[in-house]
């Protein structure tokens, strides 16, 4: 079965319509300054639209649990500067009301994906919606569970590979190439790689999004920091600006042999 993928819009950006489309910034919005300044580098390098934590589920209670609602000025003022849409992760139905003012698109988080209840809460909501896999989760399970947005009401969702737990070690997750390409056959939604999670080491981010774009996906989410030795979360697997600048080149030269194009915004 080879299905069609319906595109999905995101503020003035429209995903899946055959183009490559770029999410980036950072882990977890931490300062003004700091977010600024990544959506401003990340845009101009072409990226079409801006990640970034406010409500963040760390394994460990004593790491940084994110700004929370502080984050939302910051938000607002950076979208104002830049105009590109904000993915951010919702971790409780009861942020909908607030988040929904905020984000352009809501992101449930690897360990969310199994939560039918906030799942069937955002099919209800207006805002596109982007899961990512659990991390033990079957790609049937995953598909099902944007089935779940799709039937409460909301058909804008956006399929997230961000990696699997595996026996292996040397990496944080083991990226599932495979993933992309059966959830692009097999499924209409828009399907995007996340190779940050997927790998846990920003030297790999590089590598596997080619890959990534190679297999079909629709775009990248990836993190972004000005100096990831300093990043409150996930600095090990942000790229620096250089990074993301030679992934973007890169890139452009693989979509182009594949007869596709990076999306700009
Ligand atoms: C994130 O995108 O920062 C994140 C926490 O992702 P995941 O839910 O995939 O771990
Ligand atoms: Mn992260």
């Amino acid at each position: 079965m080879n299905h069609r993928t319906k595109p999905v819009k995101i503020g003035s950006t429209v995903i899946g319509q055959g183009g490559f489309s770029v999410l980036a910034g950072p882990c977890s919005v931490e300062s003004l300054e700091q977010f600024s300044k990544t959506a401003q580098f990340v845009k101009k390098q072409g990226a079409v639209g801006l990640r970034g934590g406010i409500f963040k589920l760390r394994t460990n209670p004593n790491s940084f649990q994110g700004l929370g609602r502080e984050a939302y000025d910051i938000v607002k003022e950076v979208k104002a500067q830049v105009g590109l849409p904000f993915v951010s992760e919702i971790t409780d139905p009861r942020q909908i009301s607030d988040l929904e003012n905020v984000v352009d698109m809501f992101q449930v988080g690897s360990r969310n994906m199994h939560n039918y209840a906030l799942l069937k809460e955002l099919g209800q909501t207006k805002r596109p919606v982007m899961i990512k896999r659990g991390f033990s989760a079957l790609i049937k399970e995953w598909i099902l569970a944007a089935e779940y947005v799709a039937q409460a009401g909301n058909e804008n969702v956006i399929l997230c590979e961000r990696g699997v737990r595996t026996f292996e070690t040397a990496t944080r997750n083991t990226f599932d190439i495979n993933a992309i390409a059966y959830a692009k056959q097999h499924s209409p939604f828009v399907v995007i790689a996340d190779p940050s999670h997927g790998t846990g080491d920003a030297k790999l981010v590089g590598p596997v999004a080619l890959a990534a774009a190679a297999a079909g996906a629709d775009g990248l989410l990836v993190e972004v920091h000005p100096q990831p030795k300093e990043a409150l979360s996930d600095g090990y697997q942000s790229l620096d600006f250089a990074q993301f600048e030679e992934m973007m080149h890169k890139l452009e030269k693989v979509l182009h042999a594949l007869g596709r194009k990076l999306e700009h915004a």
